[in-house]
């Protein structure tokens, strides 16, 4: 604004439209920028933290980075989510109105529309951000706003109600997040023709089932298991041997945090059920559901006795419930529980379990039980979201709600393999953005002029390439008999990768870098800062294996669901199943290739506190996710180009009234009277570039100065 006020004196001539712009001028010092490349010091992280916490404090929780959205959780319902504010932002181009996710969403719909090529909106941010939250936005604006018949709006519902089931088995209450989704979440939503949204499907990525049968101090297992036990009804939970106490399991007490103020998980219950049924579960479908989610609950409360190297189940109340409910021997389930299967000479002999072996085979089952339902009921979401018109020339807008990058104190396995993701994802982002923006340089003749920036492939290739990557390396120790433990896999890690730039253990380590190491470590530089990985685990979290016996007793389950979950050809199958991090490897693979063909948009959420606070916003938390959002590098790749460009025929129409020759029409060729127009505006001709049908203007404040003189008028 002091710019423009300083460029085109002759405008401000009397002191009321000074006074306007100085006021104007004011609001905006307070309010900050709604895009940061707007920023006059996009480069200092001071300013784009300055501009985030101004922005926070007047409750807009929305910025952009160019076309990148923004999104800062305000821990508080705010009234920008009405029906009204739908309607505010259909068929409205981008920065015409306020930053919003529903400008996101609308403007996916509209390429879509238009353009007719399919569309993707990636979420990211950790965990408490808001991704989920965004993604349930995106969801009830097409819901609102896209034209609806009445079959149409049984997918509509569907699709809405997936929603809470999902959350119910694959949501916990953990330390950052209340409703902390477990499991990372790909889903297409189809349209047809008339933009109607008329299917639907869901991918899922690695449930946490570690949580099942484990849960750190003041975090919950997930939902379902305290939404039957409160809201179930009384003959339900006769039937199923449930008493209502979750102090009652095992698999619910390791927490110490049976209820949550936030959550009322009666009235969530009531929730679920009428969710199923309009998702098209039958009763039978529900029960058998119900039976696997109780026997999980006995077969936590399973113990074990007997001496030291012979386990056997002290009390059979549990093997009576399970056996009827998981439609399985009891005998031979208990058998299973407490032997394991070998084959000496040819000869197939029970072994006695000890006491630590039999409790975690019991855990692995009751995590195989778990992770195979949800599996199976995502796939009974998707059959119910199938579009059935034989019409089957749909578009698609993808929505990706996934785990964002993981730095703990302690890290594991699982950030090894949910920062990966987010490599992986970093890798799509740059390939993306800077493939789509040479392509439009050159589609509008403009001389491309290269960025510079990171790329991470390398890190990308450090992790997943073939024979001598990270995972391979993994997959090799897991596979060899003998001596293999987490440590020869460190050690194997350091003969074959240890020279790579972006690894290193203790013993590899200068001094410094040892100092904050331990020496069962490894420590990967990611594109977004390091993060040290313990080895303890690992082996056996990529094995993710179950007994055969054990395998074997699901396989004669005649619960109508296990029987889809177990299949008998994994027995017979002599070929041992893909570890863990391969077939995660290969699901990222296929995502990268779904998205790949996709026109991507990008929301980056941002947890303002630790303590789910509304109005507090921690600067030192914020500064950590910024970095490794790669914000600022987001902003600097955004502006080494042009920073703004536009169609000639919306710049025109937006600033036609500031030039006398272009107002109230331009009777000539459009690129013509942009020419005419900016000439009148004072740009200077390193300040923008004119292509086929856009104009690019390099600097942000050129453009903040025309949309200030139009806010003055
Ligand atoms: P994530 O999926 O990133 O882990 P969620 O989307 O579950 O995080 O958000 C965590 C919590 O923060 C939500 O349960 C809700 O209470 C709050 N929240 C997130 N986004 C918003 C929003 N836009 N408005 C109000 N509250 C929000
Ligand atoms: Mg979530």
């Amino acid at each position: 604004l002091r710019y423009f006020l300083s460029v085109l004196p002759q405008v401000v001539s009397t002191d009321g439209v000074r006074a306007m712009m100085e006021s104007a001028l004011t609001a905006r010092d307070r309010v900050g920028v709604q895009d940061f490349v707007l920023l006059e010091n996009f480069t200092s992280e001071a300013a784009f933290i300055e501009n985030l916490r101004k922005r926070f404090k007047e409750n807009l929780i929305y910025t952009y980075i160019g076309s990148v959205l923004v999104s800062v959780n305000p821990y508080k319902e705010l009234e920008i989510y009405t029906k009204n504010h739908m309607e505010r932002y259909r068929g409205v181009n981008f920065y015409e109105v306020s930053p919003h996710i529903y400008a996101v969403a609308d403007n996916s719909y509209r390429s879509m529309r238009s353009e007719r090529k399919d569309q993707c909106i990636l979420i990211s941010g950790e965990s408490g951000a808001g991704k989920t939250e965004a993604s349930k936005k995106i969801l009830q604006y097409y819901a609102v706003t896209c034209p609806a018949s009445e079959q149409v709006q049984t997918v509509k519902d569907r699709l809405l109600q997936s929603n809470p089931v999902l959350e119910a088995f694959g949501n916990a209450k953990t330390l950052r997040n209340d409703n902390s989704s477990r499991f990372g979440k790909y889903m297409d939503i189809q349209f047809d023709f008339k933009g109607a949204p008329v299917g639907g499907h869901i991918i899922n990525y690695l449930l946490e089932k570690s949580r099942v049968v484990h849960q750190n101090h003041g975090e919950r297992n997930f939902h379902i298991f305290y939404q039957l036990i409160e809201g179930g009804e009384e003959d339900l939970l006769r039937r199923l041997g449930l008493e209502r106490n979750p102090q009652q399991y095992q698999y619910l007490v390791k927490g110490n945090c049976p209820k949550v103020s936030s959550i009322n998980d009666r009235s969530d219950w009531k929730v679920v059920r009428k969710a199923l049924s309009v998702i098209g579960f039958n009763e039978d479908d529900v029960e058998e559901l119900l039976n696997i989610i109780a026997s999980v609950l006995h077969l936590g409360n399973v113990q074990y006795g007997g001496e030291e190297g012979n386990a056997c189940i002290t009390s059979d109340t549990q093997i009576k419930y399970l056996a009827r409910l998981l439609g399985v021997n009891g005998a031979v389930l208990t058998e299973a529980l407490t032997h394991k299967k070998i084959i000496a000479k040819g000869e197939e002999l029970m072994s006695p379990l000890n006491l630590e072996q039999a409790s975690s085979a019991r855990d692995a089952l009751s995590k195989a039980v778990y992770g195979r339902t949800f599996t199976w009921l995502v796939n009974k979401i998707n059959t119910s979201l199938t579009y059935k018109d034989s019409y089957k020339n749909f578009s698609v807008i993808g929505l990706l709600d996934i785990y964002g990058f993981e730095v703990f104190q302690h890290n594991s396995f699982e950030q090894f393999c949910i920062n990966y993701c987010n490599e992986k994802l970093q890798q799509l982002f740059i390939e993306l953005t800077l493939k789509s923006e040479q392509e439009e340089y050159e589609a509008e003749g403009i001389t491309w002029e290269p960025v510079q920036y990171f790329n991470n492939k390398i890190i990308c290739d450090l992790v997943e390439e073939k024979f001598k990557g990270i995972i391979s390396i993994l997959d090799e120790e897991c596979l060899r008999p003998g001596d293999a433990s987490d440590i020869t896999f460190l050690e194997k890690l350091e003969d074959i990768v240890g020279g790579h730039p972006h690894f290193v253990t203790h013993k590899l380590a200068d001094a410094k870098t040892r100092k904050v190491m331990g020496r069962d470590e490894f420590r990967l530089q990611h594109y977004a800062g390091e993060v040290n990985y313990n080895v303890n685990g690992f082996l056996d979290k990529n094995n993710d294996l179950l007994f055969r016996n054990l395998k074997e007793v699901m396989c004669m389950s005649e619960n109508k669901i296990l029987t889809q979950c177990f299949d008998r050809e994994e027995l017979s199958d002599k070929k041992r199943p893909d570890t863990a991090a391969t077939q995660f490897k290969a699901s990222l693979a296929k995502l990268m290739e779904i998205l790949m063909s996709k026109e991507p948009s990008y929301v980056r959420c941002i947890k303002p506190n630790d303590s789910k606070q509304a109005g507090r916003f921690d600067e030192v938390l914020i500064r950590h996710q910024v970095k490794y959002l790669g914000l600022m590098e987001n902003l600097r790749v955004r502006r080494a180009g042009f920073a703004y460009r536009r169609r000639y025929e919306v710049f025109l129409q937006r600033y036609k009234s500031l030039c006398p020759d272009t107002w109230p029409n331009w009777q000539g060729k459009l690129s013509e009277g942009v020419a005419v127009l900016v000439k009148h505006l004072g740009y200077k001709p390193e300040e923008y570039k004119l292509g086929r049908s856009k104009i690019f203007i390099r600097f942000p404040k050129t453009l903040f100065a025309t949309e200030d003189a139009l806010e003055t008028r």
